[in-house]
This record gives structure tokens, C-alpha cells and sequence, in this order.
């Protein structure tokens, strides 16, 4: 398992040096390239303020959408460094490129303080082949290196593995530090007891952090459509309900695992189902196993969430990835609501709270708990790929402490 002891910004002296910041600037917007959300522009300021405040020359560097590899003016980082710089109150230099003569020539005015902005990394196809020529373009523009992009950490790509090659030191960024410190934290040391909560639709995606959290936590919650996969795989009715039949041998096996190691492994014992997947649909709740063939399963039941509120209740460290229902839905949002709270008032009382994965963070936050967990991963895939206990390129390429 992957424990990080890395260098951090708070570890280097940016006074004067030109610092190439690596940040996760892939916004949504609209079709006139508006940004409709700009959190993850917000969630970087404090990595960029500080470099700023202590003198460094900040050149950031990110990729926004997928322009497979070409100039594209729709994909441009524009938008982004207008937005950056009235949230900083301050001028935002916008790079035409992110290498060559021309980006030099620019980087080579900046004074201390400055703020730069690179073009799209990804107009070219040597940052997700990692090509090592073009790494060092990158890194020519530099001095020091900072990665603040957890979201991409997973990925060996030139500007978040390639260019560390040819920069000292590579430290973590605020964000990057956080993510470290309480998902590293879960994995390593964990306060127990430490129960995770697993959902999602399917289990296929999920099967490796089951099996390495199932080595790790003290009891594992088990919600949402991949439910029906372990329910059939024990020879419950589940009528219409999503299902992975070639992943029902995989079930059994986790079942088992669980017995022989002893760290229960819950599965919901009542269901709301639906004769249609639809907001509309007639709805009904029934306990396990009395799924009709007409229905589906949409959302864990009232006695499963009041079953697993008591397991949640001894909880000192939750882990919550995938979420228990259909909650885009309202009539199947409950169970999802149901654990979001539970999460939220832990984390009152002292509990480490950690939610991953893109649906679940999105759930977090539209339910409006966001705020009450210790700590919401920026990190879709990167996050699970962590707690899968798998090595992120981006991180383990740091300069060790
Ligand atoms: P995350 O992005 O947090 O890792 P996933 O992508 O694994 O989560 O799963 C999220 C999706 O799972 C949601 O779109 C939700 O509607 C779906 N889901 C949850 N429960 C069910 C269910 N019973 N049937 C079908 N889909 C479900
Ligand atoms: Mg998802």
C-alpha cells in the first residue's frame, strides 16, 4: 500500500523562482463557453495566493475538456484565466501556447508575484502520451514544479508525471496535501471503527476497492444497483433490477471473503422498487427477496437505512463512495439523503468523513451537506484508484520528504 511522505509548498522557498503549478482548471460551461461552475478555479486560490504572497513567478498549467490533441479555440483556457483573475483581484497573464519561444519569451518578464496562465496542455497529444520531449518543453518554462491537479494524479501524463523528471524539487499543492492527508490517512491509520459505504450502479466498477477496503475497514455497507448483483448471486428474486450476471461468481466471492475475514459485508434487507425506471413510475417498498418480477429495485428501504444507521452510529473514520439509490429521482433520493446526513452529523461529533467519486460528491452536494464532511475528494476516478490501494503516478512522482 501507498503511504506519501511529499514535499509540499510549505516545503520550498518560491521567493523570485519561476514555479510551473499544475491545477485542475477543467470547468463546465455552456455553449457559449460561459463557465457554469468555477469551484475547482476557487479550490486552487489558495495554492496560487500563497506562491503569490511568497514571491514566486506562477505558471499554471491545465488541460480543460478533450481536443484530442489539436488547437481548438472552443477547448481554449481563456475564460479561465478572465475568472482567475477576478477572483484573485489581480492581472492573469493568458499564454498562447504552453511551449515554445513564444511562452518563454513571456515567462522570461514575469516578476515575482506574477501569475501566468499556460494554453490547453491537451492541444497537443504528447501530454497524454507522456512524451518525454515534450515534458521537458514544459518543464524549460520552470524551475520548481507543484501539483495541485489530484483529479489527474492517476494519470502519467507529460505535465503531471513527464515534466517532474526534469524539475527539483516536485511538491503537492494545498488540494493534493488534503487529498494525501485524509484518503492516505483512511488507508494507513485509520480511526476505528472505519466503515465504508459502497454503491453505485454497477459492482464491475467498484471490485477493486471492495477487495482492498474489505482488507482494511471494520464493516462494509453495500447499497445501490450493485446490491442486486450480490442479492441474486445468494439466489434472491430481484425482478427487473440491474444486474451483472457475469459478475455473480465475483459476488459469491466477496461474500466469502468477508466470512473468512470477518468484516461483515451488508446488503440492504428491504427495497423501494418501481414497475419503471421514471421519477413517475408506481412505487412501492418490499423486504428482501419479494421483488416481483415486474419491479425494479431504485433505492434501499426504511429498515435497511435504519439497519445500517446503527453500524454508521459506531463509526469513528466513514468512507463513502457510490450512491444507495437512483437519487436523481426524487421518489428514490431517500436512502442517499438518509446516508448524506448521517455523514454530515458525524461529522459533528468528531468523525472522519470522506466522500469519492464523482455521483456521490454531486449528491453530497446537491442534498446541501457538502460543507458538514471532513473532507469531499476532487478526484473522481483518482479517488477511487487510491482507495484501491493502486500507486497515482502524479503523487508518487513528488520529491519524497
Ligand atoms: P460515483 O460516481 O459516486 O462513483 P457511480 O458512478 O458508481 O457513483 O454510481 C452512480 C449511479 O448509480 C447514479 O447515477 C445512480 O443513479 C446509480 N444507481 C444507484 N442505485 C441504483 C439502482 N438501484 N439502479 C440503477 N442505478 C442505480
Ligand atoms: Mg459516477
Amino acid at each position: 500500500m501507498a503511504i506519501y511522505n511529499k514535499m509540499s509548498v510549505e516545503d520550498i522557498n518560491p521567493s523570485g523562482k519561476r514555479i510551473f503549478v499544475r491545477v485542475d482548471f477543467n470547468v463546465p460551461q455552456d455553449e457559449q463557453l460561459k463557465i457554469t461552475d468555477d469551484t475547482r478555479i476557487r479550490e486552487s486560490l489558495k495554492t496560487i495566493q500563497y506562491l503569490v504572497d511568497k514571491g514566486g513567478k506562477v505558471i499554471l498549467c491545465s488541460h480543460l475538456g478533450r481536443p484530442k490533441g489539436k488547437k481548438n479555440e472552443k477547448y481554449s483556457l481563456k475564460p479561465v484565466a478572465a475568472r482567475l483573475s477576478e477572483l484573485l483581484k489581480k492581472p492573469v497573464l493568458m499564454m498562447p501556447d504552453c511551449i515554445g519561444d513564444a511562452v518563454k519569451a513571456e515567462v522570461a518578464k514575469m516578476k515575482s508575484g506574477d501569475v501566468a496562465l499556460l494554453e490547453n496542455v491537451r492541444f497537443y497529444n504528447e501530454e497524454e502520451g507522456n512524451d518525454p520531449a515534450f515534458a521537458q518543453k514544459l518543464a524549460d518554462l520552470a524551475e520548481v514544479y507543484v501539483n495541485d491537479a489530484f483529479g489527474t494524479a492517476h494519470r502519467a501524463h507529460a505535465s503531471t508525471e513527464g515534466v517532474t523528471k526534469y524539475l527539483k524539487p516536485c511538491v503537492a499543492g494545498f488540494l493534493m496535501m488534503k487529498e494525501i492527508k485524509y484518503l492516505g490517512g483512511a488507508l494507513s491509520d485509520p480511526q476505528r471503527p472505519f466503515v465504508a459505504i459502497i454503491g453505485g450502479s454497477k459492482i464491475s466498477t467498484k471490485i477493486d476497492v471492495i477487495k482492498h477496503l474489505m482488507e482494511i475497514v471494520d464493516i462494509l455497507i453495500i447499497g445501490g444497483g450493485m446490491s442486486y448483483t450480490f442479492l441474486k448471486s445468494e439466489g434472491h428474486g430481484i425482478g427487473k433490477s440491474i444486474v451483472e450476471d457475469d459478475k455473480l461468481d465475483l459476488a459469491k466471492e466477496l461474500i466469502k471473503q468477508s466470512i473468512e475475514t470477518d468484516v461483515p459485508l451488508l446488503l440492504p434487507i428491504d427495497h423501494i422498487v418501481s414497475d419503471a425506471f421514471d421519477a413517475k413510475a408506481n412505487v412501492k417498498t418490499v423486504l428482501r427477496g419479494d421483488i416481483g418480477p415486474e419491479w425494479e429495485g431504485m433505492d434501499i428501504g426504511p429498515k435497511t437505512v435504519e439497519k445500517y444507521t446503527t453500524f454508521i452510529h459506531t463509526a469513528k473514520t466513514i468512507f463513502w463512495n457510490g450512491p444507495v439509490g437512483v437519487f436523481e429521482m426524487e421518489p428514490y433520493a431517500k436512502g442517499t439523503r438518509a446516508i448524506a446526513k448521517l455523514l454530515a452529523e458525524a461529522s459533528d461529533k468528531g468523525v472522519t468523513t470522506i466522500v469519492g467519486g464523482g455521483d456521490s460528491v454531486a449528491a453530497v452536494t446537491q442534498m446541501g451537506f457538502a460543507s458538514k464532511i471532513s473532507h469531499i475528494s476532487t478526484g473522481g476516478g483518482a479517488s477511487l484508484e487510491f482507495m484501491e490501494g493502486k500507486v497515482l503516478p502524479g503523487i508518487a512522482a513528488l520529491t519524497d520528504k
